[in-house]
């Protein structure tokens, strides 16, 4: 008899699993979980919003629920439907699907009759004053605020200003809503905040049908009671709005537009990396800029430049995973995200051979005649993913970094007089050093042991060192793009006084290089990923296309995640 497998030890739970257990056990939204994931559509995803993306997703697929997709576009000026696409295009390709794709946009008219069901409630009003007396009025956390003059106006007259407003009949910023509740509030989110303002300006949905819109505070929260959001998850910096948040929907409670049990908000920590900046508005300014190429540029944190840079969606739901779930602000390092591409790409990733850097090596005892092919697997320890045959020739292609005219103590590569192995093919020994005027090496020469066809030494002896190589006549061009850091700095922001962030931004943080690949590479599709062997790994650019290569480096080889982890 087998005794039982031992049960997995239970993985503990984040504190946003705890709630929904809790909720789901005293049967608080008669067992139904609804997330939404809510962007603003003003710029493109960045990985922050691939952790809030897999965090909501993953709570609603996690407890049978399901997530909503929820443009939160109230503000006209900024938001474009590129950016929806591009939001809707992310989310898929990170694997996840939503029960509904819905717009705040689309809730203006019942936002709008909420708005008038509480000023004739008494709990709204239109302010006339201007934005700097408002912002007067309201004190500051020492200072309590100051009623408006216009705070006590009958409902009546609030009534018909705000439909004189929606009619278009003031110009941005005459007047604005704001809810009544209390300007002593030691919570100065509570001091009357503002519910609408006026904006003449073309809304990528609603076209010119508005020019009232209301803002984020009154709007969330009214959007995730309309929907039927069970835990709508936002980032902290919302935590000190959210008994404005609870406010609103009582005062739509009473007004008979929800039933209770309502949505709650609940807050985590927002996700920081290091050497790059996050936020949409730095980003944008980024590629206004021309710093980077574009919201796509592989050196940007955005979902859509990691892809074009090789990550996949896996490596970036695990990256999500492991950051796990903080209540504290926190940023984790960017080496922890290439840990996780590597690991993923470590065990699917096809082997090839590529020269970034080529010199010249003629092996002088093989003739044209005596050229042969070796069969290589795609993965060593994968034999599942085949093999390919790679020519070997009298003429290659080395790295310059595989050779040191005065080779320091335990170099195993190539070196006057030194025997190196090429991978697979054959052992060859450096017999020669060519240079030209300026003494740089321009040229090796080289013969090889016929008996070692195939890389292994006749006579068992040690030859350490392997290298990559590419066979001249066979090598096809490629441009590669080595990518580094953005920013030199760990936190970009923390300048010196007088200083721009800009001013950080790595100056090398774009290599290209002329590199020589094995033919085998002749038909890589833009979005694929291989492993150069011993150098990296590396994705197909999008703008590569037949007899043109572009390879992005993803991610070097060297894990330094594993030895940041080793100290901690
Ligand atoms: P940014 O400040 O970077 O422009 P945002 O918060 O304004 O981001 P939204 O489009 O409003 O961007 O965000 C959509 C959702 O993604 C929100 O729920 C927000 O809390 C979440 N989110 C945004 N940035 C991060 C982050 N860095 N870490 C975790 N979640 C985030
Ligand atoms: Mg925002």
């Amino acid at each position: 008899m087998s005794e039982a497998a031992p049960a997995p030890e239970p993985k503990s739970l984040n504190f946003l699993e705890e709630i929904i257990e809790a909720d789901l056990q005293s049967g608080r939204h008669q067992g139904r979980v609804l997330t939404r994931f809510p962007p603003e559509p003003n710029g493109y995803l960045h990985i922050g919003h691939a952790k809030s993306i897999c965090l909501n997703f993953g709570l609603g697929r996690k407890y049978g629920g399901a997530t909503n997709l929820r443009f939160d576009d109230t503000n006209p000026t900024k938001e474009d439907v590129e950016y929806v696409d591009s939001i809707r295009e992310d989310v898929r390709w990170l694997g996840f699907d939503w029960a509904g794709e819905f717009y705040a946009s689309d809730y203006f008219q019942q936002l709008y009759d909420y708005a008038e069901h509480l000023i004739r409630a008494g709990k709204a009003y239109v302010d006339d004053q201007s934005d700097e007396e408002i912002k007067r009025g309201r004190g500051n956390f020492y200072t309590p605020g100051t009623a408006s003059p216009w705070r006590e106006r009958p409902a009546a007259e609030s009534l018909d200003l705000f439909r004189r407003m929606k009619a278009g009949e003031f110009r941005d910023g005459e007047r604005v809503l704001r809810a009544k509740i209390d300007m002593q509030h030691p919570n100065m989110n509570m001091r009357d905040p503002l519910m609408y303002r006026i904006r003449h300006a073309e809304h990528h949905r609603t076209g010119d049908a508005w020019c009232i819109y209301p803002m984020y505070d009154y709007a969330h929260g009214c959007s995730d009671a309309i929907e039927g959001i069970t835990h709508s998850i936002c980032t902290l910096e919302f935590e000190d709005h959210r008994p404005l948040y609870d406010w609103f929907l009582e005062q739509d409670v009473e007004g008979k537009f929800f039933r209770k049990p309502l949505p709650r908000q609940y807050e985590f920590a927002r996700l920081n990396l290091t050497h790059t900046v996050m936020s949409k508005r730095r980003l944008l300014q980024l590629v206004q800029e021309r710093i980077v190429t574009g919201w796509d540029d592989p050196r940007m944190p955005t979902i859509c430049g990691l892809r074009r840079r090789g990550y996949t969606p896996e490596s970036l739901r695990a990256f999500a995973e492991k950051v796990g779930v903080a209540k504290r602000d926190m940023v984790a390092d960017v080496a922890l995200l290439e840990h996780c591409i590597r690991e993923d790409l470590e065990a699917r990733a096809p082997r090839r051979m590529a020269v970034l850097r080529p010199l010249k090596l003629v092996i002088t005892n093989l003739s044209d005649a005596e050229a042969f092919e070796v069969e290589l697997a795609n993965h060593g320890e994968r034999p599942e993913l085949g093999s390919r045959r790679v020519p070997f020739t009298r003429e290659l292609w080395i790295d310059r970094d595989d050779f040191r005219e005065e080779a320091p103590k335990k170099w195993f590569r190539l070196a006057p007089g030194a025997e190196v192995r090429l991978r697979g093919a054959a052992l060859v020994t450096c017999t020669e050093v060519l240079k030209d005027a300026s003494g740089a090496v321009v040229e090796l020469r080289g013969t090889w042991d016929p008996a070692s066809k195939g890389g292994n030494a006749p006579d068992g002896r040690k030859v350490k060192g392997t290298i990559h190589w590419v066979s001249a006549a066979h090598a096809l061009d490629a441009e590669v793009r080595l990518y580094d850091h953005l920013f030199l700095a760990e936190d970009p922001m923390d300048v010196p006084e007088g200083q721009d962030w800009h001013q950080g931004v790595n100056p090398s943080s774009l290599e290209v290089v002329r590199a020589r690949v094995e033919p085998s590479l002749a038909e890589a599709q833009a979005g694929e990923r291989y492993q150069f062997e011993r150098t990296g790994y590396f994705a197909v650019d999008l703008e590569a296309k037949p007899g043109v290569l572009i390879f992005n480096r993803t991610a070097g080889l060297k894990d330094s995640w594993s030895k940041i982890e080793a100290k901690a």
